[in-house]
């Protein structure tokens, strides 16, 4: 993992070591981003070998229980490294931080621990670190979040690529889902203020853009009207952001939900040149019983209507989804009716899950809670199924020619290099050198479950 070196960042002697681990999902992957940017202005350079760092701060995720269970395993580690090495300090951040338990226990069994701060305010830690610096443990958790903080630094760890967020936190409230409680309540960027980043994005070699929220398409609520709109939404920015941004540029977004997605959106996504045809939208679950259950606000047949909707639209456009099993209550026949949609959506590539209860949230207190050996065995067959589904579809690609924006030598074979097509898949082909970013034309020959394989079509 390597981030490039701001500007202003002294590189002189005594520069502190810091070990920044991420865990979680892409709002962690872009607020690590922003903790680096702060860490290098602090005068911190960044490492991987924590037995040289000065602070290892663990940026933690507390959507499922294994998440946890990782994040306090290398806390246990940290705290035998910090015995052998007092000096060491160590810190914890991110969705967990947020957690009641977790706020408790920094009073006591986790009161070892030197510097905590929440999801609410990272852009306070500048001033955290100052406090640390003065040999102060630090405990700064807000219960809510304030104003949104803009201007915040950004150490991109892929000099092609960039997260931006447009919103953060989330308003609805689905019953196994802990982001609500530990993110807060839904609010939107100004358009102007992620206009900007995008723009100084790109004009940093920036290639790949992917707009960033819980539901990116609720975008806007709080904003105040704007061109003729009682308020921006998202088909509003995508269009500002496609006028703005140059040419070869290519805008993605994620994580879509299934009851906003209208025909705006439909539309702004099938008509913006640089809008990828790729959605993430993630499904959950086939049974209107369980679906109810979770709070999600749509049926299997609205969602697979919705769908249609979407591909009638953009041809060819790519759909991944979020699959759940083993959610309270959910019985064999809830089940096959999962497989039953997943068979029909037939999704490019699908994240699966096993139902994991989280403290606070309504579905913990459910009756009903599944075994832990059904559990496996739905994920088993459920996660077989995607496969063969995923091998399909990427077999429907074999002998059309996609444009490709190439990323760098392939990681298993450095006499292949590889790169994404506009759906997000990842291709390989025989060739060495090619620029990164540069966008270049490859025939599909052969497909696999998760890669497609291809020659150069447009070699000069
Ligand atoms: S939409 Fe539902 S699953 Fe997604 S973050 Fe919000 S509450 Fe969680």
């Amino acid at each position: 993992m390597i981030y490039e070196i701001p500007d202003g960042v002294c590189m002189t002697e005594g520069l502190r070591l810091a070990k920044l681990v991420v865990y979680g999902c892409q709002m962690n992957e872009r607020d690590s981003e922003t903790i680096a940017g702060y860490l290098g202005k602090a005068g911190y350079a960044l490492t991987e070998d924590e037995r040289g760092a000065d602070l290892v701060l663990y940026l933690t995720c507390c959507v499922r229980g294994n998440a946890e269970d990782r994040a306090l395993g290398n806390l246990g580690q940290a705290k035998r490294l910090k015995k052998a090495r007092p000096g060491l300090k160590v810190g914890i951040c991110g969705c967990m931080a947020q957690e009641g338990w977790v706020r408790e226990a920094l009073g006591g069994r986790l009161s070892w621990i030197d510097l905590a701060f929440g999801t609410h305010n990272i852009h306070r830690l500048p001033e955290l670190l100052a406090r640390l610096d003065s040999g102060e443990r630090v405990v700064e958790v807000w219960d809510f979040p304030q104003e949104v903080v803009e201007d915040l630094p950004v150490l991109r760890k892929d000099p092609l690529k960039a997260f931006v967020n447009i919103t953060y936190g989330c308003d609805n409230f689905c019953t196994y889902c802990i982001v609500p409680y530990v993110r807060g309540r839904e609010r939107s960027r100004g358009v102007k203020e992620i206009e900007a980043e995008c723009v100084e994005a790109a004009g940093s070699g920036v290639k790949d853009i992917t707009l960033l929220g819980q539901n990116v398409n609720a975008y806007g609520k709080g904003l105040a009207p704007a061109d003729g709109l009682e308020r921006p939404d998202f088909p509003y920015l995508l269009g500002v952001l496609d006028e703005a941004l140059p040419e070869g540029i290519r805008l993605r977004f994620t994580t879509s939900h299934p009851r906003f997605v209208d025909d705006r959106m439909i539309e702004a996504v099938a008509s913006l040149k640089k809008v990828c045809e790729q959605y993430h939208l993630p499904v959950q679950a086939g049974s209107d019983k369980v679906l109810g259950m979770m709070n999600r606000g749509y049926t299997a047949s609205g969602y697979l209507a919705m769908l249609d909707r979407v591909r009638k639209a953009v041809p060819g456009c790519a759909v991944t989804s979020d699959i759940m099993v083993g959610f309270p209550g959910e019985t064999e026949e809830d089940f096959l009716d999962t497989l039953a949609v997943v068979e029909e959506a037939r999704f490019d590539a699908a994240f699966t899950f096993v139902y994991s209860p989280r403290k606070g949230t309504a579905a913990e207190a459910m009756p009903g809670q599944v075994p832990e050996e059904e559990k496996k065995d739905r994920i088993k067959r459920l996660i077989d199924l995607q496969n063969r589904i995923s091998l399909s579809v990427n077999r429907g690609l074999v002998g059309k020619v996609e444009e490709v924006m190439a990323e760098g030598p392939s990681e298993k074979d450095p006499g292949m290099w590889s790169g994404r097509t506009r759906t997000n898949k990842m291709v390989h082909w025989p060739e060495t050198g090619v620029a990164p970013g540069r966008l270049v034309r490859v025939r599909i020959e052969r497909a696999r479950t998760f890669v497609l394989h291809g020659t150069r079509e447009d070699r000069t």
